[in-house]
């Protein structure tokens, strides 16, 4: 399947949509604007791609709300080359949309078909995060922290003390905490020891797969 211009006739509606609901960040509106997320959907959906909307993608998962992936690339202020590691590689949109903001991605799906459907196909689409990499989230990625940032796109039940222990000085952890509903929750690492802590507001995602030993 190809992009065209009605795809991205639709990509700009997308945009003035999640603007109206008060995105502002222009690298973040543009990393939307630019991506083909009808591509990253299975072929039963991508008549809607361009909705405001989560849909199924395989193993019983979804490809999150564009709204959602907005709202959480903004918390995590992306500086270019920032080193950012995604929790939950899913569709890979939540990736490109990263990748197309600057940032070095280090991404992990804990499922082992979508990660290997999805890393030959955004490698395909030209989407080169640093890794994709098949684990379990909830352990981060000690051989690559500290980092920038790092995003979880699965609700989690707590916040996994690894992911804190990952950050910089400075870093932003964003992750939806809870079991029905989500708080999108931002910390902040302030020093070694503190870690300011802020909540902000309800969502739905779907849960994230319990821990590994
Ligand atoms: N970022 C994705 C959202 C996918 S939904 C996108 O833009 O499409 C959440 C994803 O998190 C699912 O693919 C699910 O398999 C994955 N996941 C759930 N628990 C996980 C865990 N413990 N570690 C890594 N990935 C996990």
């Amino acid at each position: 399947m190809k992009d065209t211009h009605k795809h991205q006739g639709l990509r700009n509606q997308l945009v003035k949509t999640i603007s109206a609901k008060g995105i502002t960040d222009t690298q973040v509106l543009q990393a939307i604007g630019n991506i083909p997320r009808h591509l990253f959907m299975d072929s039963g959906f991508v008549d809607f791609a361009y909705q405001d909307k989560a849909f199924p993608i395989a193993a019983e998962q979804t490809i999150s709300q564009p709204y959602t992936v907005a709202f959480q690339s903004e918390l995590l202020k992306v500086k270019k080359g920032a080193k950012i590691l995604e929790i939950g590689t899913g569709s890979g949109y939540q990736t490109a949309v990263l990748i197309e903001m600057g940032a070095k991605v280090h991404t992990i799906e804990r499922q082992q078909e979508l990660f290997r459907k999805t890393k030959s196909f955004i490698l395909k689409l030209g989407y080169k995060p640093k890794s994709i990499i098949f684990g379990d989230g909830y352990k981060g990625l000690p051989s690559e922290a500290p980092f920038d940032g790092i995003i979880v796109t699965a609700g989690a039940p707590f916040v996994p003390s690894a992911l804190l222990a990952q950050l910089k000085i400075g870093g932003r952890l964003v992750i939806p905490v809870g079991d029905e509903v989500q708080i999108m929750t931002l910390f902040i690492r302030t020093s070694e020891k503190d870690f300011e802590k802020h909540e902000l507001g309800d969502f739905k995602f779907v849960p994230m797969l319990k821990e590994k030993n």
